[in-house]
């Protein structure tokens, strides 16, 4: 099959903008967990960029549990994180929810996210398999390591091969996490896959407290990237805000991930 190291046997390397992803190169996606509003992203775009980070992340169309909670600013949304762009640089990473909003987030992202909820909805995912765009696609809630690797191939099979796989966690027994993340399922997977692994800490840890030390576990197993969660005011953000690192947080995880010298 198409993600398949039979398949493929070197490490695929997708190229977002010149930000190159796989086969030794590693990136860092902060930013958001919502786009609230353009100052907000734009700085937080800048502390991510001034910490050493390759991609903004903000979603403007969210899957809340509760209809009655912030869904999203929509285009609006994304043409903030536009804005943060144009000042810092960094390729736009954005959930893209549903097959009627195909067009607009097309127009502006750099990677459609396909979150969680969205890992098995396969019309959504053979639409993006028709784009030329890269896609991180996240486990879903109590997904498989194989379907997981299934729903990638539906993207694939359409013609699409820019898929970064994205572990999130999933749900367990466990309450006292939000997600439980294992981080053995890195090395796992790169074995069955030539596709790029990232690792989202901020919604398994589900508080910030241990955002920076699953991040760290993460790399540390090899992960390709971590894509996390930051907020100037957490108390104030539209969802997440529990574990939405600080700024001051962030740029200890990074000098932290120092250790690792993952970059070259
Ligand atoms: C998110 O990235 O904010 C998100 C909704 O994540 P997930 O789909 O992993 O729950
Ligand atoms: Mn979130």
């Amino acid at each position: 099959k198409r993600a398949s190291r039979e398949f493929h046997p070197e490490d695929s390397v997708i190229d977002v903008e010149g930000v190159k992803i796989g086969g030794g190169h590693k990136v860092i996606i902060a930013g958001p967990c919502s786009v609230d509003n353009v100052e907000n992203v734009v700085y937080l775009a800048k502390v991510a960029k001034a910490n050493g980070a390759h991609m903004l992340r903000g979603g403007a169309y969210k899957p809340r549990t509760s209809p009655y909670t912030f869904q999203g600013h929509g285009e609006e949304g994304l043409k903030m994180l536009m804005e943060a762009k144009k000042e810092t640089g960094l390729p736009i990473v954005t959930e893209l929810m549903s097959i009627s909003d195909i067009d607009v987030v097309y127009k502006y992202a750099d990677v459609i996210q396909i979150g969680a909820r969205n890992m098995q909805n396969f019309p959504l995912l053979k639409e993006i398999g028709k784009l030329d765009k890269p896609v991180i696609l996240k486990n879903g809630i109590a997904s498989t390591v194989k379907e997981h690797l299934m729903s990638a191939e539906y993207i694939m099979s359409e013609g699409n091969d820019k898929v970064i796989l994205c572990l999130r966690g999933t749900r367990t027994y466990e309450p006292s996490v939000r997600n439980t993340l294992d981080v053995t399922l890195v090395p796992i997977m790169q074995k069955m896959t030539h596709l790029p692994i990232i690792v989202d800490p901020s919604h398994a840890a589900g508080k910030r407290e241990f955002v920076s030390a699953l991040a760290y576990a993460g790399m540390a197993v090899g992960a390709d990237g971590l894509i996390i969660e930051m907020h100037n005011c957490p108390k104030e953000a539209l969802s997440d805000g529990d574990q939405a690192l600080l700024p001051r947080d962030f740029e200890y995880l990074m000098n932290k991930l120092k250790e690792l010298k993952p970059w070259s």
